[in-house]
């Protein structure tokens, strides 16, 4: 079907498919490539703030995420040096619950969407290159069962995550870079009562999020420093860090039943690229990449589909506004990751103590801890914590 397509779009998980799904929607053609064969797991920590389930509630797929079973999460504790914050976050979009379903689940919610949306999906299709006519991309070749296929379509989406193999076809600037921070560790344990938890101090960093089937993905994050001595005995390592950082938590996890391997990964890179060329545009991690420590990437994903779908808007067939749409989608694209980068940045930094003053004075305020909750969630702007109220609080 040469030609048949307005929109490819590499790569299937949570900034593929819910691109294609938004341009399906918007009544264009798609073709969306994946790689692997799905349902298929992912590393992930799964944690999806409120302003990413707002997203997935206003696609119309929440139902079919918590139909997984996946709990809803209202309360969160943040906790550094004994210094504790809990509370709830503000609603975003009447939705007050954030959701960890397993990755899985999810990604599979999200290319059937797609598919419902009358995308055509070809998993266990490896794009292999994007192709360019005078400086325009106009097509890709990918590969299935040994034979190599052309495809040709006005807009190329890159959804293919961090080694993303569209963002090199196409040469996207690399914006910002900065080293790696941290290093993380993961299991899942069943039958432990607990939220969505997280503890800090200098150097360690402890959490936990109730998923699927009964079980609570316990994480430990380390500095990258400190990699090769981690992963050399990383289930002492976690457990050690568990037991003296989160000690609480550590109690109820013991009493609780392991139910799978250590899963890691030290290789959580930070940068962000050039969202958008001619005919073409980067999505998810392809585009921007962050320490998993604040749990944005998901919902970043969301964001950026939509706001690519709406940058496109129905300008997709004529070149000069296409181009114009995808210049507004790349600025729209740095100003939706601004924060939450530099957020992450701090926080894989692994030096809460920095902060213990302002947690100190947040926590002896319901407000302020709301308020700050909706900062760590990505409701509110980091910004709208260096209030006067809050500053002089500090102060004293
Ligand atoms: C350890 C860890 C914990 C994390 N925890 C959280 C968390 O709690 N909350 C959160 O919001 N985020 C978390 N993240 C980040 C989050 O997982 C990512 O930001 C998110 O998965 C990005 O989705 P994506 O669709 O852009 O990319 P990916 O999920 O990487 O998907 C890219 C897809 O493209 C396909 N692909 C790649 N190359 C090709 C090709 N050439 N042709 C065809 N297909 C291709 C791949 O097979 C893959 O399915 C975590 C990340 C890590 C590593």
């Amino acid at each position: 079907m040469a030609g048949g397509f307005d929109a490819i779009v590499v790569g299937a998980r949570c900034a593929g498919a819910a691109t294609a799904m938004l341009l399906a929607r918007a009544g264009y053609r798609v073709l969306m490539l994946e790689r692997a064969r799905f349902p298929r797991d992912t590393l992930s920590t799964l944690y999806i703030h409120q302003p990413g389930i707002a997203l997935l509630h206003r696609w119309g797929v929440l139902d079919a995420v918590t139909a997984t079973g996946c709990p809803p999460i209202e309360r969160v504790v943040h906790q550094v040096d004994g210094v504790r914050l809990a509370g709830s976050v503000p609603p975003v979009d009447g939705i007050r619950a954030a959701y960890a379903p397993r990755r899985y689940l999810l990604d599979q919610i999200l290319a059937d969407a797609a598919v419902a949306a009358g995308v055509d999906f070809r998993p266990g299709c490896t794009v292999e290159d994007v192709t360019f006519t005078d400086g325009r991309a106009t097509g890709v070749r990918w590969r299935h069962g040994g034979r190599t296929v052309p495809e040709r379509a006005p807009l190329i989406v890159g959804a293919d995550g961090m080694r993303s193999r569209t963002a090199a076809a196409t040469g996207a600037v690399l914006l910002a870079a900065h080293p790696l921070l941290t290093c993380v560790y993961y299991t899942f344990v069943a039958g432990v009562d607990a939220g969505f938890e997280a503890y800090g101090t200098t150097g360690r960093w402890a959490g936990s999020v109730p998923t699927n089937d009964g079980l609570t993905l316990v994480a430990t994050y380390f500095p990258q420093s400190e990699f090769p001595a981690i992963r050399a005995d990383a289930h002492r390592a976690h457990h050690d860090c568990l037991r003296t950082v989160a000690p609480g938590l550590y109690e109820r996890i013991a009493a609780g039943t392991p139910a799978d391997r250590l899963y890691g990964s030290g290789d959580q890179r930070n940068y962000l690229r050039q969202a958008a060329g001619p005919g073409w545009a980067l999505v998810g991690d392809a585009g921007h990449h962050k320490d998993s420590i604040t749990a944005r990437g998901i919902t970043d994903a969301f964001h950026q589909a939509q706001a690519l779908a709406d940058a496109v808007g129905t300008d997709l067939h004529d070149p000069t506004r296409l181009d114009a749409a995808l210049a507004g989608y790349a600025a729209r694209r740095d100003d939706l990751v601004r924060d939450g980068y530099r957020d992450a940045l701090a926080t894989a930094a692994l030096r809460p103590r920095r902060r213990l003053r302002l947690l100190r004075a947040v926590a002896a305020d319901p407000a302020l801890t709301e308020r700050f909750l909706a900062t760590m969630a990505g409701i509110r702007p980091s910004g709208d914590l260096a209030t006067p109220d809050l500053t002089a609080a500090v102060r004293h």
